[in-house]
């Protein structure tokens, strides 16, 4: 049987459930995810989006660029998730897990916009921009 793990908003009317592996569990330290979730940076866990079922209400979306759009309750405001429009996957806010440490981070992406006093010393790849950008 598939492993399954639940996550939802802060407020609880927002909930989701993710089966199996994330594709991938990435730190992002660009801006738009800064500005999205009022943080520092934010850690994605990357399905395919049919791994993906929201159990209860559906996230409001913000359409945050032309290719993009992120998922968040409009009660609360948690910031859930990140998809490109044309896109096969659904990246979930690793944060908005029951139990985050299931999925840990792999490495750094948008290191180039990192606030300036966040210290990386979790010894993962770091990439300037994009996965594999040098
Ligand atoms: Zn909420
Ligand atoms: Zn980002």
């Amino acid at each position: 049987m598939t492993e399954t793990n639940d996550g939802g908003c802060q407020c609880g009317r927002i909930r989701y459930r993710v089966r199996g592996a994330p594709n991938n569990t990435t730190t992002c330290h660009c801006t738009q995810c800064r500005m999205a979730a009022g943080a520092a940076f934010v850690t994605w866990s990357e399905f395919p989006a049919e791994m993906v079922t929201f159990t209860g209400e559906r996230p409001q979306f913000y359409r945050s660029s032309d290719t993009a759009e992120r998922g968040f309750c409009p009660s609360c405001g948690t910031t859930l998730t990140f998809c490109y429009l044309d896109g096969a996957d659904i990246d979930i806010s690793t944060a908005t897990l029951d139990n985050p440490g299931v999925f840990p981070p792999e490495d750094h992406l948008w290191v180039d916009s990192k606030v300036s006093w966040v210290n990386i010393n979790d010894g993962l790849p770091q990439y300037p921009r994009m996965r594999g950008s040098d």
